[in-house]
């Protein structure tokens, strides 16, 4: 009780001295504070024309401090009210003393949460694996990448072979064909006979694995035929595996995609059939990933299935007999996360290399290949049919190849797939599979003797009886963490190539995936502030939300069949790409629409006002893309007197402050808050249409803006008089001379003195840069606490191998010539634009094949600390070549760095010199980083591409690659289809003070809270759209659902409308909410501190957290969302709904917003 009062008088205090914080703020919003002096920045300081202006910024510096120490106030407040609320109920809370819980309040909260996953260690890394294995390829014999494999006849004697012969059929959403393509052609047959085969015998059975297919061919069949589908799936004949829209890519796409997809998937087999998969099946991505069964085991699954592995890891796998193991993720130290993966040990998923390690005895097992047929047997044996004069001898000789293969595991259950890609089209071919199989487990059956149980069987069969012979064993199977990346599937041919192919399409990809994450969003928030707005359920009157939920649908199908793994990865044939494109294309269309009249609703101050014509929608997207194959591009805004409304978005859960850019046809621009009339910080650049050359009509307007979480703001842009706004200064030059720009707008400098030979320097408060004169390429970074780091950009090309006979790289296959990279020269020096102005300050280079440009914000927040980077590549002209940046930096990173899984986690990757160098690339989806025991350098991405670190200090990426051949993994075409292509990154340079005591660093990293923090803002961007300009205009104001911003270390992952059971294809009141608390690391303390806060226990009150969006019933359930995954006395009908997020997990829950 005494405690309970001490805890109130404290309380009490910080709340005073937040009010008193408050009181300040106001007093100085008012004008009436003196003019103080800011913090000096480092460096030479772009100086500020305008008074004005300078003034408005120390004021709002000022603001900002006192409302980070607000916030932090607030922060404790709200962690000791929480305390105190779970000290007094004696439940929900810390579980400890409070004492201890004051401590950690008092240290770098959050911090030992993240860091307690850090001793998780139990069990094999892989990284452990490849530092043990010799790469060197020997020649095994029949099993050409293993060994030879002995047994004795009598070792089934006492727990005689359980064997499932699982038929399977491999049907790409997309590669050689487009997806419809294959579905008339191919797909919709096998799936006809399906149900007449399996029909015809019970004992026959099928898996099935892309649900994107499997619906398109339901939509098509009548009842009878889908009553017959519900009575193969009740009987086991039929069992649909994984359940994902697509067989997703595992390297390229990112985590939000990979739920997504999956979720599409098990909420169409829960709407239509009733069922939830519990198996997994991955026999084709190249490469696996540990953020997809994390995501498979958050579904609800239990198994999985892998195929493309090294060569040499499924080797010494083999060896270990751990090819079935508890897959863990990699920061996990209990065994939540653990699935059991059984990772196929030879080749490829097709006949010849399932039954066992001779593919030239398997491939005769493929009755798909008898004589006469299309397919036959490159080992040039072909099957026979079993006969009563021969089915002794190759029921024998199967049994051998079972055996052996048997011998790779730990018990006798054996897993034997039997399918290929599009297999069982024609009835025939079922008939030749099914009935000789039959004749060979008949002979089984009839020789005891022989100890083998062999029968048709589906994943969950063979899984379930691998889960009764263990346990009967009492057999564990061993735990493993880490990935499979990267996969070679012979010789040197490591699959690294497609990390990086097509990049066009790889960055629509991102695009689609943030517009899509903001639609659902702001779409749930709409229907929710309808339905609270009417107050009986109603929406507003013409809004089409049947529309726009199928518009929604339509975004999520097409985003979801791009994670395909002949979509994302570039790897299908150029129509098929076009087609994609296509379809991404006219999602991010039709999600704006949902987007612009969900912004019209929410902004409109008179709800009254509102109305929806399809034809003249209220709000116009600011950005816009033209076609699939088109960059996005501003609309020019026409500016006068008459204030012209911009609406921003903010789809971040933080509050932040973003440079927001327009194009306006006027030098002269006024910008304020609609709301409040205060004026927002501007600047005008100038619109380049050619390196050297200014546009006359066009400029670009630059403000800061203060953007609320998930909010939306009103400014307005008027035209100002001549010179009321700052505009950016230039200087421009091509190697120490000055280059001619005509510009009757902006004052353009020539180099003077000192300045023609000095490098080129950039500073805001945060850091200063010097880049080359002669290229405008970065050199060096210092940061305010005085830490200095070479970071020099390059760019260079690899070119591919030239001998005649050897493979050459392409789309998938990364193959350098033996020289290596090639540093970038061309004839004529770069023309470089150094821009200096009040909002950002920037240079940029122009080369032949791209223009580099690295900007620097004049922000105080997080934002203004790391360097904006951006490259526009062009290598339409060149043949057999790649373009990479590389980062050559004085970071001691030695042979290791980090690099991101899906945009999830951080894989700790080592450099090998034993391997061959395309061997050492890795997939960056969003993130990697190089760090000594001082600093940090994290290289934050918006698109996924292949990374590698070659030399200790180094970081590069794979632009773009230009490749005319095939390179014989069925594609028959090179990438050739090259366009003008972005890429973004945001550079984030840290001081880590020398807290850090492993050089390179420990097996589990994270991202630091501020490269969390900026990798946020760069992959969910501010959405602008513009008001028309007509003066009959409504008034529009803010839209602000939340109070304030969530933790930092909490991602709302998505607020996703689900569909209504009750009637198909609309939006019920239901909403998926999906939130990721991250791990971060915790070396380098962010000073000054972000301003979120973040929370030192797991338990949140969901409630506070989306205050004051209050939530009906909260239901916790699998990352699905499937019914039969809701977890058992988690409904929450009363408040305080608390719930616990632990790091770096998804938590995902049921939701009604009210
Ligand atoms: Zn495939």
């Amino acid at each position: 009780m005494k405690r309970g009062r001490v805890l109130a008088v404290l309380v009490g205090g910080v709340f005073c001295l937040a009010v008193m914080s408050l009181y300040r703020m106001l007093d100085l919003m008012q004008g009436t504070e003196p003019r103080g002096h800011g913090d000096t920045p480092v460096g030479q300081v772009d100086e500020v024309s305008l008074q004005d202006l300078s003034r408005l910024q120390e004021k709002i510096d000022r603001l900002e401090l006192l409302l980070k120490n607000n916030n932090r106030l607030v922060a404790k407040l709200r962690d000791a009210l929480f305390q105190h609320k779970s000290l007094e109920t004696g439940r929900g809370g810390a579980n400890d003393s409070s004492d201890s819980a004051h401590r950690r309040a008092g240290a770098f909260p959050g911090c030992r949460l993240a860091e307690e996953m850090k001793n998780a260690a139990d069990g094999v890394q892989l990284l452990d694996v490849y530092d043990l294995l010799r790469f060197d390829n020997p020649d095994g014999g029949a099993w050409k990448q293993g060994f030879e494999i002995s047994y004795r006849s009598d070792e089934w004697a006492e727990q005689p072979l359980e064997l499932f012969l699982v038929p399977h059929s491999h049907n790409d959403p997309g590669w050689l064909k487009t997806f419809d393509r294959y579905f008339q052609d191919q797909t919709r047959h096998i799936l006809d006979n399906m149900l007449l085969k399996l029909g015809q015998d019970s004992r026959r059975k099928m898996i099935w694995a892309e649900i994107s297919f499997f619906s398109k061919w339901w939509n098509g069949i009548d009842e009878q035929k889908r009553a017959m589908v519900k009575r193969l799936l009740e009987a086991g004949q039929l069992e649909l595996v994984t359940g994902g829209w697509v067989m997703a890519d595992e390297a390229n796409s990112h985590y939000f995609a990979l739920l997504d997809q999956l979720m599409e998937g098990h909420q169409w087999l829960q709407t239509h059939l009733g069922v939830t998969p519990s198996s997994g099946w991955a026999v084709d991505p190249f490469g696996h990933s540990p953020s997809m069964t994390y995501l498979l085991k958050g579904a609800g699954l239990s198994n999985m299935v892998i195929q493309r592995v090294h060569y040499a890891v499924k080797k010494h796998f083999a060896q270990q007999r751990t090819l079935e193991f508890q897959w863990r993720q990699s920061w996990d130290s209990s065994s939540r996360s653990d699935i059991t993966c059984h990772m196929m040990p030879f080749y490829s998923y097709d006949v010849p290399h399932t039954c066992g390690p001779n593919p030239a005895v398997c491939c005769q097992f493929d009755f798909h290949r008898l004589p006469g047929g299309r397919v036959f047997c490159p080992w040039r044996i072909p099957p026979q049919p079993i006969t009563e004069q021969n089915v002794q001898e190759r029921a024998l000789l199967l049994l051998d190849q079972y055996r052996q293969k048997s011998r790779l595991f730990r018990s006798p259950v054996l897993l034997v797939p039997l399918g290929d890609d599009f297999r069982y089209v024609e009835s025939s071919e079922w008939d030749a599979q099914f009935s000789n199989y039959q004749k060979l487990f008949d002979y089984f059956d009839q020789h005891p003797e022989l100890h083998i149980k062999a029968r048709f069987g589906t994943l969950s069969d063979y899984f379930a009886a691998l889960h009764r012979r263990l346990s009967t064993s009492e057999t564990i199977l061993p735990t493993l963490r880490g990935d499979f990346f990267t996969y070679a599937d012979r010789d040197d041919h490591y699959w690294s190539g497609y990390f990086t192919s097509r990049p066009f399409y790889k960055r629509l990809d991102r695009t689609l995936e943030s517009t899509l994450r903001a639609t659902e969003i702001l779409f749930s928030l709409t229907l929710a502030d309808m339905h609270r707005f009417h107050g009986d359920g109603r929406l507003a009157a013409g809004f089409p939300a049947r529309e726009h939920f199928q518009r929604l649908t339509m975004g999520r199908r097409s985003l979801a069949l791009f994670q395909h793994h002949d979509a994302v990865t570039g790897t299908a044939r150029d129509p098929v790409v076009v087609d994609y494109g296509t379809r991404m294309f006219h999602a991010i269309l039709n999600l704006h629409q949902v987007l612009q009249s969900s912004a019209h609703w929410l902004t409109l101050l008179d709800k009254s006002q509102y109305h929806h014509d399809q034809s003249k929608p209220f709000f116009q997207m600011d950005e816009v893309i033209s076609a699939h194959d088109a960059l996005p591009q501003k609309t020019p805004l026409t500016l006068s007197d008459e204030p012209r409304s911009l609406v921003v978005f903010n789809p971040t859960e933080q509050l932040r402050s973003s440079v927001i850019s327009a194009v306006v046809d006027s030098p002269d621009a006024h910008v304020v808050d609609a709301e409040t009339g205060r004026p927002m910080a501007a600047q005008i650049s100038a619109v380049w249409v050619e390196p050297g050359q200014v546009s006359t009509e066009a400029f670009q307007l630059s403000f800061i803006a203060e953007l609320p979480p998930l909010a939306l703001v009103t400014y307005h842009v008027t035209k100002a008089s001549a010179g009321a706004t700052p505009r950016a200064r230039y200087t421009v030059h091509r190697h120490g001379n000055s280059a001619s720009v005509l510009s009757e707008h902006f004052q353009v400098s020539h180099l003077e003195g000192s300045e023609v030979n000095a490098p080129l320097s950039l500073s805001n408060r945060h850091l200063q840069i010097w880049s080359s004169q002669d290229t405008g390429l970065l050199q060096k970074l210092r940061l305010r606490s005085g830490l200095v780091r070479q970071v020099q950009v390059q760019f260079l090309w690899y070119g591919t191998r030239t001998e005649r006979y050897r493979d050459k790289s392409g789309a998938y296959l990364f193959l350098p010539g033996a020289e290596g990279a090639q540093l970038y020269s061309s004839s004529e020096p770069p023309l470089v634009r150094v821009t200096r102005g009040p909002i950002f300050s920037e240079i940029t280079s122009c080369f032949r094949h791209f223009t580099h440009t690295v900007r620097l914000l004049h922000l105080d927040g997080h934002a203004g600390k790391s360097l904006q980077i951006s490259n526009m590549v062009d290598i339409r002209s060149e043949a057999n070549r790649e373009l990479v940046m590389r980062l050559v930096s004085s970071v001691a990173s030695g042979n290791r760095f980090y690099s991101d899984l899906n945009g999830f986690q951080m894989q700790q990757r080592r450099t090998l010199e034993k391997l061959p160098l395309q061997a050492n690339f890795y997939p960056m989806t969003s993130s990697a980083f190089l760090q000594d025991p001082m600093s940090r350098l994290s290289l934050l991405s918006a698109q996924s591409q292949g990374v590698a670190s070659l030399r200790p200090g180094e970081l590069e990426v794979v632009l773009d690659r230009k490749l005319q051949q095939d390179d014989n993994r069925g594609l028959g075409q090179g990438v050739t289809d090259n366009k003008l292509t972005a890429s973004v990154y945001h550079l984030l340079l840290e001081d880590r003070g020398g807290g850090a005591q492993e050089v390179g660093g420990a097996s589990v990293e994270h991202l630091s809270l501020l490269a969390h923090l900026a990798s946020l803002s760069l992959c969910h961007p501010p959405i602008t759209m513009v008001a028309p300009s007509d003066s009959q205009r409504p008034k529009l104001g803010r839209f602000l659902p939340l109070s304030s911003s969530l933790p930092c270390d909490l991602h709302l992952l998505n607020l996703r409308t689900l569909e209504d059971p009750q009637e198909a294809q609309s939006p019920s009141q239901e909403v998926a909410l999906l939130l990721h608390r991250k791990g971060f690391d915790c070396s380098s303390t962010p000073e000054p501190l972000p301003q979120c806060t973040w929370s030192v226990h797991e338990e949140v009150n969901l409630d506070d957290l989306f205050s004051p969006l209050r939530f009906r019933l909260v239901q916790r359930s699998g990352f699905t969302l499937l019914r039969d995954h809701d977890e058992q006395d988690s409904a929450q009908q009363q408040s305080p709904r608390i719930a616990r997020l632990r790091p770096m997990e998804i938590s995902a829950f049921r939701v009604q917003i009210d």
